[in-house]
């Protein structure tokens, strides 16, 4: 079964294309948590960080550097943000085909809840 991420790159499933190339593309997250809330995702569908091989690794440097580059379109360079990749249950993945979100545009506060 194609993931919603795969129809999203084939074109069978619409979104709100910010960027693409022959390596990724870029879509805002339909249900954003900041006011910037970008998805990055290798047309490469590989499941989760753990499938991430060694031949990847500029593939994965691509993804942050194209980030880089949309934080700074999106005016929010200076300001901060975050770059968060979620890896299984306990990470919070949702969608099994890797992606990195972007997030800004204001306080994001702490990076995650402490339970003490
Ligand atoms: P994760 O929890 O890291 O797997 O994140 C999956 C993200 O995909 C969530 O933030 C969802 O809101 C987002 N998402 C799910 N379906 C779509 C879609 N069709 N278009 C854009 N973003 C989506």
């Amino acid at each position: 079964m194609p993931t919603l991420f795969e129809k999203i790159i084939a074109g069978e499933l619409p979104a709100d294309v910010v960027y693409r190339d022959s390596r990724v593309i870029a879509f805002l997250d339909i249900r954003p948590a900041a006011r910037i809330h970008i998805l990055i995702v290798p047309n490469k569908p590989i499941p989760t960080v753990n499938d991430i091989a060694d031949e990847d690794e500029s593939l994965i440097g691509h993804m942050v550097i194209v980030a880089r580059d949309l934080a700074r379109q999106q005016g929010i360079a200076e300001s901060g943000y975050r770059l968060i990749i979620n890896c299984n249950a306990d990470g919070g993945q949702e969608v099994y085909h890797l992606h990195l979100h972007l997030l800004g545009g204001r306080p994001l506060g702490p990076m995650i809840t402490r339970n003490t």
